[in-house]
């Protein structure tokens, strides 16, 4: 073929394709204008997670009966003049390049009555071409009305996923911009229902509250950055006590000038900044606002503006950092389940001449879940029923660190790190019975109330008859609120509203349902495990050695780390000298 120059249409629905991706990024565009018009009040409405259709109503200073069509135009923009603003950009928009693209992928109605006018404007674009245009009644401000997107571009339409899974990018982006703005009020409303509102009070705090419910609020610790030192990077924000954690990444919001970004940068120097406090792979909720002089970072980089580059990156970095680290350490946590925790905790037990932790600790999760199928294990090895297991036959010597099993065999010494190996026990087990439909489902006394928060609610709801296999019972308690009343039983004794949100989160796996259940049994293993710290008698090691020997992978837990070491008996003598 000819080298020529694709056509207008085809050009302008390439272009639409590099900013809008999905019903969020157009509620992102949006709600970008809106603020750039001075709005104090911001509504959003989706319809069928806004594949159908997607509405931001706002009282800001409107367009101008001339400029409305204009305003439609490829890079048409009233916030950029000259390639110098492009160094010091103060709006979040500046490429005049979102509505022209909407229209492009999309049928756009706006009403529109700018400050001082009479009577406002309506426009209607069907696939970027005018359809109507006429005056309007309408209050000031601007409604965009968005329908059917991707309705020309089926290409693009096949890529977008489940209503409650892009209703949930909505939420998620309504919910971070009511984040970086409290001042203004933000409301979403999906099929009709309003799934979140936030009062514009000005005070982060108030909406945190609305996004994430009460009682994660309350753990939230407030950056205070440090007023000593002077630099052009002002951090604020939140950031979770270490015991608040989640499995997801999704929790961890960067806004740099009230623009929602995604930075490694800054994410990383918050990672950093919790170090060992989290147990591995789970991440904190965050909410963190850097604030700094627009000429010292570009935000010209990224089609959707979701990057940015730092001038100075190494002083963002160690900014942020810092201020998290501080907050943290003003805390002075204590981890809940940190390794090294584990360690210093059963060495000062000792010390203390507990030893015996099984009689001065209250019953905890091992010894319940260690304890249930005790009967059923002997019985099997009274019978003489062959050990499924390749493990040698192994004698429990002891316990080290509060975290490893030590253990002696034929061939040496077996060090066996116990959090692991329940995992690996619990893991199969909990296959077994979910294939023979006979999960152990607990009864909880009163119950529970989980709050999965609002873009999460209508995803939970999708998979709760899935849940019921594996011994929840979680019923809709009105707005986002769910009621838990019966668990798994492996699950007696941990923290179960952790474990119900982690299950929640993942709930969209892009990888479909048998992934999901395969993850919830693995984190409901891992939840239901022994954990690192916890001292055991040497009759529960023993139990759980011999589970271990049952299992038909003994070696490894269920995320693929092994469940032991080995130090052969040979090792010993050449370490030794003996040899
Ligand atoms: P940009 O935001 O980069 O300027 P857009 O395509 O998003 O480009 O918008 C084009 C122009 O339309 C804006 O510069 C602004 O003047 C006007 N505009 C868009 N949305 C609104 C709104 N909600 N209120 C007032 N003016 C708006
Ligand atoms: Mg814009």
């Amino acid at each position: 073929m000819p080298i020529r120059i694709l056509p207008e249409e085809v050009a302008s629905r390439i272009a639409a394709g590099e900013v809008i991706e999905r019903p969020a990024s157009v509620v992102k565009e949006l709600v970008e204008n809106s603020i750039d018009a001075g709005a104090g009040d911001i509504k959003v409405e989706i319809q069928e997670g806004g594949r159908r259709l997607i509405r931001v109503i706002d009282d800001g200073e409107g367009i101008s009966a001339d400029d409305v069509p204009v305003a439609f135009e490829r890079y048409a923009t009233s916030k950029l003049g000259a390639v110098e603003d492009l160094s010091h950009i103060a709006t979040l928009g500046f490429r005049g390049e979102a509505l022209s693209s909407i229209a492009a992928v999309s049928q756009v109605t706006v009403t529109t009555k700018a400050r001082g006018e009479e009577v406002g404007t309506m426009l209607r674009l069907e696939g970027g071409r005018v359809v109507r245009h006429e005056p309007h009644g309408a209050a000031q401000g601007t409604v965009v009305t968005v329908e059917n997107l991707f309705y020309n571009t089926p290409a693009r339409l096949k890529f977008l996923r489940s209503e409650a899974t892009e209703g949930r990018h909505v939420t998620e982006l309504v919910t971070c911009y009511a984040m970086a703005f409290p001042r203004l009020r933000f409301g979403l409303l999906s099929d009709g229902r309003s799934t979140f509102q936030s009062k514009g009070s000005g005070d982060l705090y108030e909406v945190l509250m609305d996004v994430y419910g009460l009682e994660t609020a309350e753990q939230m610790l407030r950056i205070r950055g440090d007023s000593t030192t002077q630099s052009a990077i002002a951090v604020h924000g939140f950031v979770s006590d270490p015991a608040l954690h989640r499995s997801s990444g999704r929790y961890l919001i960067t806004l740099v000038n009230g623009r929602w970004v995604r930075d490694r940068l800054i994410s990383y120097a918050i990672r950093e900044a919790y170090h060992t406090l989290l147990p591995r792979g789970r991440h904190p909720i965050a909410v963190v606002k850097v604030e700094l002089p627009p000429d010292q970072v570009d935000v010209n980089v990224h089609p959707a503006k979701s990057e940015v580059r730092f001038r100075n990156s190494g002083e963002a970095f160690a900014a942020v950092q810092k201020a998290v680290r501080q907050t943290l350490s003003r805390k002075a946590p204590v981890p809940r389940a940190s390794s090294s925790f584990g360690w210093e905790r059963a060495l000062e037990m000792r010390q203390r001449g507990l030893v015996e932790v099984g009689r001065s600790m209250r019953p905890t999760r091992g010894e319940l879940a260690l304890e249930l199928h005790r009967t059923g294990d002997q019985a099997a090895t009274a019978t003489g029923a062959p050990p499924k297991g390749k493990l040698p036959m192994l004698r429990v010597l002891g316990q080290l660190g509060g975290t490893y099993v030590i253990a002696e065999g034929p061939t040496g010494m077996f060090l066996i790190d116990q959090h692991a190996a329940h995992e690996r026990v619990l893991y199969e087990r909990f296959q077994t019975e979910r294939a023979e439909a006979r999960v152990s489902s607990q009864r909880l006394l009163e119950p529970l109330v989980v709050q999965p928060g609002p873009g999460q609610a209508a995803l939970m709801e999708e998979r709760l008859v899935s849940l019921k296999e594996f011994g929840f019972e979680i019923e809709p308690f009105g707005g986002d609120t769910y009621l838990v009343r019966a668990v798994p039983a492996i699950l007696q004794g941990t923290d179960l509203t952790q474990t119900i949100l982690d299950i929640a989160d993942e709930a969209d796996n892009r990888d479909g349902v048998d992934s999901w259940q395969e993850m919830v049994t693995i984190s409901l293993a891992c939840h239901g495990a022994a954990r690192a710290g916890q001292t055991l008698s040497v009759q529960q090691m023993r139990e759980l050695v011999r589970q271990l020997e049952e299992t038909e992978l003994p070696r490894t837990c269920p995320h693929g780390r092994p469940t032991m070491l080995h130090v052969s008996a040979e090792q010993l003598q050449r370490e030794f000298g003996r040899k």
